[in-house]
């Protein structure tokens, strides 16, 4: 869509213009170059936002020579109309491509989808938005009644919309997809992994804090997030501020970095998934994430959570 086509665009101007770029590529080099193997997980990364491209023809072959290349798992978000050949195309590639259901929860027969969606193996919803009602509405809760009995991550987009319509009436807020409304379903619906797209922009404090309390909250940070504070990274740690404090909420592996409520997200076209591995890795330095972590954020989590085959 338009939108991923521009954000995969200025995501790929950022690291081809600008001073720091050939620095970012020789670090992306070094990330990579020694550990795609297979038998090294360190190195693996898990994109937690990959929207199926059903318009480019041959997308999934495209994505299989990506995975491959960057030791990526594809968290891949398929509007249900698509959701066979995904579903399929998961079964003889489950380390490479894991099946999200991407629907409209204001859509009528959206109980009946979750439900197909769950006999054919998905493993979540999302990218949900363009929401009708705010997302703690309780006519939504069906849904996440039955994603909470299935223990699946569900996306939501939070923060900022792009307009598709610049000349027709559309009834579209980004008000209904804060993050705040996050925290209910994270209570509500303790077996749901919560997934914020984008990590609120730009309330991020807000976002953040509910992930600093809610053990099943966590967010990505694609999006124009990372381009805007390109030269204010170290901000992120006024946001993220708890790390090595003992806080007494679980997260993953134990780690004590506020950081790892991150997970990595691309939201990108393929040919840019690279650059936000980039631009997540600058954050990193940036606001001095321990190894461990920019391991956690970068593929661990996600992993963990999903119980990837190695
Ligand atoms: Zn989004």
């Amino acid at each position: 869509m338009s939108r991923r086509g521009f954000l995969g665009a200025a995501s790929a101007t950022a690291v081809s213009s600008g001073a720091g770029s050939l620095a970012e590529l020789s670090l992306f080099g070094k990330l990579f170059s020694d550990e795609t193997a297979a038998d090294k997980p360190a190195g693996r990364i898990v994109d937690m936002h990959v929207h199926f491209d059903e318009k480019k023809p041959g997308f999934l072959d495209d994505l299989l020579k990506l995975a491959d290349r960057m030791n990526l798992t594809a968290c891949l978000l398929t509007p249900f109309a698509h959701r066979r050949v995904v579903a399929d195309a998961a079964k003889q590639h489950p380390r490479q491509i894991v099946p999200f259901g991407f629907v409209e929860l204001d859509a009528p027969d959206v109980v009946r989808q979750v439900e197909e969606l769950h006999s054919l193996g998905f493993r979540g919803l999302g990218e949900l938005e363009f929401v009708k009602k705010p997302y703690n509405d309780p006519s939504y809760f069906p849904v996440y009644e039955l994603a909470n009995r299935y223990g699946w991550l569900v996306l939501f987009h939070t923060g900022i919309v792009l307009r598709k319509n610049f000349d027709e009436p559309e009834d579209v807020a980004s008000g209904r997809m804060r993050p705040i409304h996050l925290e209910e379903l994270a209570r509500r619906f303790p077996k749901i992994t919560v997934v914020g797209a984008h990590c609120g922009n730009p309330e991020y404090e807000w976002a953040a804090e509910i992930a600093r309390w809610n053990p099943n909250v966590f967010f990505d940070l694609s999006g124009s997030t990372l381009t805007k504070m390109r030269g204010r990274l170290a901000e992120f740690q006024r946001i993220f501020w708890w790390s090595d404090l003992n806080w007494s909420v679980k997260t993953p592996n134990n780690d004590p970095s506020a950081f790892v409520k991150l997970v990595f997200g691309s939201d990108s076209d393929l040919s840019g998934v690279e650059s936000v591995a980039n631009q997540y890795q600058a954050l990193f330095d940036a606001c001095d994430v321990p190894e461990q972590t920019r391991k956690m954020i970068m593929g661990g989590t996600l992993a963990k959570l999903l119980g990837l085959p190695g």
